[in-house]
């Protein structure tokens, strides 16, 4: 086989799609994307059967296709906010958007391929069909769209050991296992272990049946903060609570002190430390639900699960045959370091705003297609990891506000951003006139300089100049 093409997109994931999207439509180019998979989709192609998207589907998936109806929920804890999309949901969008980028003849869609790296005549590709290697001439530029790839329960490696006799089962097989135990143990602090605990409590399981095992507390965005359209007000509240407290931050301990006060961040148990933040969300009604449950154990990370004990890191507990252990420790989000997003010949597809995954894919395809200087566009699009800790916060802020407010001096991009569905702020024009609307912008403007200043020096370094 012999290709050739503008740019090779490896990882038919969220990333690669929402990019190659974004590229095709503002500039006439060919993309050829691989993946080792059967199908785009990325991780969630593996997703446990209950997974809901955290944000609303109205800003999530690839530009140019509507990913749900926008509706808004009657029932069930996400009651009055937008639709959050269901596994079947987003792998369909991904497969349809991927249908229609083939559809315009320019994009070229190779799964079952893997990237294997740069070879003597091009980029070297293996099918893994037939085993057969292949290199591709690639004209313009290779897209790294799996440097943040996320390691999730079915298919990462098990970091604990598990003895004879011991019942665990990745999170994905806990609707199938679970009519055969009488008692449940989830392993994990972020969001699919909360997303566990809360499937058991809606079928029906009493919350004293329900061990969670919790190596760190989280700290957890209110949902009602993440509302777009119509409660875009919301949006725009929180990010001026955010503003406000870290413009008045004497520490990070300070700070998330502030955010709690204000109900932007909340914690399952307001008694104990939360050092966890990755930017997750609950709804109140989860958040209650999910205090029900008292018997925590707070003992480090699991090594190893006996018939009758769990060893952890920092003592035991006890188990037996009727528990089922619930595996919910992969790491989600990965967290490699930052890395310019444009390098001679090559793309690598990282966080700019801060929560906005397809957003920042599709901003990197603009500016690609409409800037000419590496150093313009690496300025246009500064990089930042996935947050992990609460010392990551500074960073993560900061560097989003940094970015936004180059986007506003650039009038072609800010048009991109004010237009796009990705864009979780798109109603806000539609809604300044509202005086909760007008509140929280000035409480934005009065606090963000300040805000920034104080967070590199928080942060200590590693902040972009403004
Ligand atoms: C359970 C869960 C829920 C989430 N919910 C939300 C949410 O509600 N909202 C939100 O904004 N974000 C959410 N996220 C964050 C999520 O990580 C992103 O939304 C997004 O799906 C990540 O996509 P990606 O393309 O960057 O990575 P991935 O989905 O990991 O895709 C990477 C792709 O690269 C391929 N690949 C890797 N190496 C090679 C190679 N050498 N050759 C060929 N192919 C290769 C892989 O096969 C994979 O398909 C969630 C994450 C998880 C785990």
């Amino acid at each position: 086989m012999l290709v050739n093409t503008d740019y090779l997109v490896i990882g038919a994931g969220a990333s690669g799609l929402a990019f190659t999207d974004a590229l095709v439509a503002e500039a006439d180019v060919e993309v050829t994307v691989i993946d080792r998979q059967r199908a785009p989709g990325g991780h969630w192609l593996h997703a446990y059967p209950f997974v809901r998207l955290h944000t609303p589907s109205a800003y999530y998936g690839v530009s140019s296709l509507k990913l749900g109806q926008d509706r808004i929920d009657q029932v069930g804890e996400n009651a009055g906010y937008y639709e959050r999309a269901t596994g079947d949901e987003i792998r369909a969008h991904f497969a349809e958007a991927a249908l229609r980028l083939i559809h315009t003849g320019r994009v070229r869609l190779l799964t079952r391929h893997e990237h294997l790296g740069r070879g003597s005549d091009g980029e070297r590709v293996r099918d893994l069909s037939t085993g057969k290697l292949h290199e591709i001439t690639v004209r313009r530029k290779v897209v790294d769209a799996r440097y943040l790839e996320g390691s999730i329960p079915a298919t990462h490696a098990v970091p604990f050991d598990v003895a004879a006799g011991a019942r665990v089962v990745p999170v994905n097989d806990l609707p199938v296992a679970a009519q055969a135990a009488s008692s449940y143990a989830v392993l994990g602090s972020g969001k699919t272990a909360a997303d566990a605990c809360m499937w058991l409590l809606d079928n029906g399981v009493e919350p004293d049946r329900i061990r969670w095992i919790r190596p760190r507390d989280a700290w957890f965005y209110d949902r009602r903060h993440f509302q777009p359209l119509e409660q875009v007000g919301a949006i725009m509240e929180g990010i001026s609570l955010d503003a406000e407290a870290a413009a008045q931050a004497a520490n990070v301990d300070d700070l998330f002190e502030q955010l709690e006060a204000s109900g932007r961040l909340v914690r399952i148990d307001p008694s104990w430390p939360a050092t966890m933040y990755r930017g997750t969300m609950l709804s109140a009604r989860e958040l209650d639900a999910l205090r029900q449950i008292a018997d925590v154990v707070r003992l480090g990370r699991v090594r190893r699960i006996e018939a009758d004990h769990v060893i952890l890191e920092r003592g035991e507990t006890k188990t037996g045959p009727d528990m089922l252990h619930v595996d919910c420790t992969a790491l989600g989000l990965n967290d490699a370091p930052a890395t310019p997003i444009f390098q001679p010949g090559r793309i690598v597809l990282q966080q700019v705003r801060y929560l906005s995954p397809c957003f920042n894919a599709a901003l990197v395809g603009f500016v690609e297609a409409h800037r000419d200087d590496d150093a313009d566009k690496n300025r246009l699009c500064p990089p930042h990891p996935y947050p992990s800790s609460i010392k990551d916060w500074p960073r993560t802020m900061s560097c989003t506000w940094i970015a936004a407010g180059r986007w506003l001096s650039e009038p072609d991009l800010s048009a991109w951003v004010s237009d796009s569905r990705l864009n979780l702020l798109r109603a806000l024009p539609d809604h300044a006139a509202e005086p909760s609307v007008q509140t929280a912008v000035t409480r934005y403007l009065t606090h963000v300089t300040t805000a920034i200043e104080r967070l590199g020096q928080l942060n200590g370094s590693n902040t972009p100049r403004a």
